[in-house]
C-alpha cells in the first residue's frame, strides 16, 4: 500500500519557484531515494512534505492530502524530518534529546524500551548518554538526530544528507544502523543522499530530480545499471 504520494508538487521560496513538478511515491515500509545535482530541489522536496515551505500539487499521506499543513501538524501525523545539519539540541544531553523526541508519547514503558533500543543500535550514544549534543562528533550527532526522530515513533522518516561531512567509514556505520532500523521497525523512509552508493545500499527505488522536476524513477538495480546515472552519481 502507498503511504506517501507526491503528485506534481511545486514549491516556492517567496516568489521564486524551485519545484516545478515532483512526483514520487513511498510504499508502506519502503525506502525511496531522491537523487539529483546541487540545487535540483531535493531538500526542498522534503521541506514541502513537512510543511516548511509553501507547496502546490498534491501531497497525500495515508490517504489524506496534507499539503498546506504546518510542520507541527505534519509531525503529529507520523512524519519525522531529520534535516540537513541534523537539528539536535546542542545544549541538551543525549538523554534529554531522546526524551524531547518522545515528548508527545504517553506510553512511558514504550519510551524507555525505545531509548534502550536506540542505545543498542547506536552504542556511541550509550557511551555519550550524559554528554551535551554539542560535544558529540559529527557522526554521533547524526546518530542522535536519527534516534531522536525515531523516538516519536513516526511512520515515515525524511532523512536529508545523513552522510554530509562524515568520514566514509562513519557514514557507512550510520547507514548500516539506519538499514537495520528500517528492517526491524518497518518505518518507511524517504532519503536525500549525495553519496549514491550509500543511498543505493538502503533504498529500493529512487527518483532523479533535475531543476525541480522528477525526470526518472527506477529500482536501485535499474538505476545503477544506467550509464548516465553512473557518470553523474557513482563516479564513472
Ligand atoms: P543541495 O544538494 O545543494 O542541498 P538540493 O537539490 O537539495 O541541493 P535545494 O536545497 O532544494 O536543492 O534548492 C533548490 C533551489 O532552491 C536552489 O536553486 C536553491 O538555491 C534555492 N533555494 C534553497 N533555499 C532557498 C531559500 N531559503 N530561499 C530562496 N531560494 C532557495
Amino acid at each position: 500500500m502507498t503511504l506517501l504520494e507526491l503528485d506534481e508538487v511545486t514549491a516556492f521560496y517567496g516568489p521564486v519557484q524551485v519545484l516545478e513538478g515532483v512526483s514520487l511515491s513511498v510504499p508502506e515500509g519502503g525506502a525511496v531515494g531522491i537523487l539529483g545535482a546541487n540545487g535540483a530541489g531535493k531538500t526542498t522536496t522534503l521541506r514541502a512534505i513537512s510543511g516548511a515551505v509553501r507547496a502546490g500539487g498534491r501531497i497525500v499521506f495515508d490517504g489524506k492530502d496534507i499539503r498546506g499543513r504546518r510542520p507541527e501538524q505534519v509531525a503529529g501525523i507520523g512524519i519525522a524530518h531529520v534535516p540537513e545539519g541534523r537539528g539536535t539540541l546542542g545544549g541538551l544531553t543525549v538523554r534529554e534529546n531522546l526524551r524531547v523526541g518522545a515528548y508527545q508519547r504517553k506510553d512511558r514503558k514504550g519510551v524507555q524500551t525505545d531509548i534502550d533500543y536506540m542505545l543498542e543500535l547506536f552504542p556511541n550514544l550509550k557511551e555519550r548518554y550524559k554528554s551535551h549534543a554539542s560535544a558529540l562528533s559529527g557522526g554521533e550527532q547524526q546518530m542522535l538526530a536519527v534516534a531522536r526522530a525515531f523516538m516519536a515513533r513516526p511512520r515515515l522518516l525524511l532523512l536529508d544528507e545523513a552522510s554530509l561531512g562524515l568520514a566514509p567509514s562513519t557514514a557507512q556505520n550510520v547507514y548500516a544502523a539506519i538499514a537495520r532500523l528500517r528492517a526491524e521497525s518497518g518505518i518507511a523512509m524517504l532519503i536525500v543522499e549525495q553519496n549514491a552508493n550509500l543511498a543505493f545500499s538502503l533504498v529500493d527505488t529512487a527518483t532523479v530530480l533535475e531543476t525541480g522536476r522528477s525526470v526518472l524513477t527506477g529500482t536501485s538495480a535499474e538505476l545503477r545499471g544506467m550509464d548516465e546515472i553512473r557518470r553523474a552519481y557513482l563516479g564513472g
